[in-house]
């Protein structure tokens, strides 16, 4: 009987040990569907042909999750194993919209290369550790930042976050603000935001204004759509393509529990219109920022910083502060303002160092060796 109960309790062990594989494991489920790749390279076969060092990329990835990879291939979808000698356990390694070569060994596709990126958005890999960078979507020409403009309520402190992310990954942003039909005024800080050179588009789904000129925005690119929930990202897809009937929820929401660690995933809509759908924008942290940044990237702020009394001004207690005068007399916005402190707060409370200064971006740093 104690045996029996002991062995009970081992099996138990075993089990919650192999918990971080079962993600993995149910996404091999679908080799099933993918028998091409079912079969493992042969050690020899992978030692006698060696990482190219330069190649032209034949294929995009859709998702990612460990040693596996799936990836468009002129239009088809393919699930390929990583080639073991790029470098594992990399959050960074692989990530939607990146762009590899693929090879195929016999039966089995592999990938072999990733290109340097473009573009990315990052995040920090996890709280504890602001220095290391996940990609959470790579090679991204559109961060669309969605608000709405009630029901919630039109919110400036994410919509700068998200605005920094997108500008140190090289993204270009859009700020679309949804659910015009349930007011009157568009948000009175929009203004600031086309002063500032960030496209704005209106929309509703409710009614169809701006989803042409949505569409538009997105066709032959690859688009984020950032956040918070409820504010009708899933909307403005089904506006978009009523076809595909995505869950109202989420895009992702659906997708929760089957993709979580892996993160996002890269879908090709009609129109040229290609989406990455990643949970990892919803907590999109600021990597790769430091506190001493953060005005860099509010230009009306760096605008007026030169006339403070002090060069390493903060604007947050300093005597004779162009920027506080500034805010004072209107030239800056002050919404915009208590987002750059609050930022800024963050950023100091989060790190007891400077990331920004100690992680500096190489370009090609993210390329396996
Ligand atoms: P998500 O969490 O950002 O994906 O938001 P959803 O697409 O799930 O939308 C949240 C809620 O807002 C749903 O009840 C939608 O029907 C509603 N909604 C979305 N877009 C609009 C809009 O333009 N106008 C109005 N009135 N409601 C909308
Ligand atoms: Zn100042």
């Amino acid at each position: 009987m104690k045996k029996k109960r002991l062995e009970k309790k081992k099996r138990k062990q075993v089990r919650e040990r192999n918990w971080e594989e079962a993600h993995e494991y149910a996404f091999t489920h679908d080799l099933v569907k993918h028998r091409r790749a079912r079969v493992k390279l042969s050690e020899s076969a992978a030692k006698s042909n060696p990482l190219p060092k330069d190649f032209t990329p034949n294929a995009t990835v859709v998702s990612h999750a460990k040693k596996w990879a799936r990836v468009d291939m002129d239009g088809e979808e393919l699930l390929c194993l990583v080639d073991e000698r790029m470098k594992e356990g990399d959050a960074t390694l692989l990530a939607p919209g990146d762009q590899v070569l693929v090879e195929f060994e016999g039966e089995n596709a592999l990938v072999r290369g990733v290109a340097p990126r473009r573009s990315k958005l990052s995040r920090p890999s996890n709280e504890e550790s602001r220095l290391d960078e996940q990609v959470v979507a790579a090679n991204v020409d559109l961060l669309v930042v969605v608000v709405s403009a009630a029901q919630p309520p039109f919110r400036e402190g994410l919509v700068d976050r998200y605005l920094i992310a997108a500008e140190r990954g090289s993204v270009d942003s859009l700020l679309c603000v949804n659910k015009m039909d349930l007011t009157e005024a568009e948000p009175p800080a929009l203004e600031g935001y086309r002063g500032l050179g960030v496209p704005v588009l209106l929309t509703s789904c409710e009614t169809g204004a701006g989803i042409d000129a949505f569409r538009d925005a997105l066709r032959d690119r690859v688009s984020v759509l950032s956040g918070h929930s409820g504010v009708g990202k899933s909307s403005l897809l089904n506006a978009l393509f009523p076809v595909l009937d995505i869950d109202t929820g989420g895009l992702s929401k659906s997708r929760r529990g089957t993709h979580t660690t892996s993160g996002g995933r890269l879908y090709s809509l009609p129109g040229g219109i290609r989406v990455i759908d990643t949970p990892g924008i919803r907590a999109l942290g600021l990597w790769g920022v430091g506190p001493a940044e953060v005005a860099y990237y509010f230009p009306e702020i760096g605008g007026h910083a030169t006339a403070c009394r002090f060069r390493d001004c903060t604007h947050t207690h300093e005597p004779r502060c162009a920027v506080r005068d500034a805010v004072k007399s209107g030239a800056i916005a002050e919404a915009r303002f208590a987002s750059y402190l609050r930022i800024r707060a963050s950023l100091e409370s989060e790190q007891g160092v400077t990331p920004g200064r100690v992680s500096v971006q190489h370009s090609g740093r993210d390329l396996p060796h």
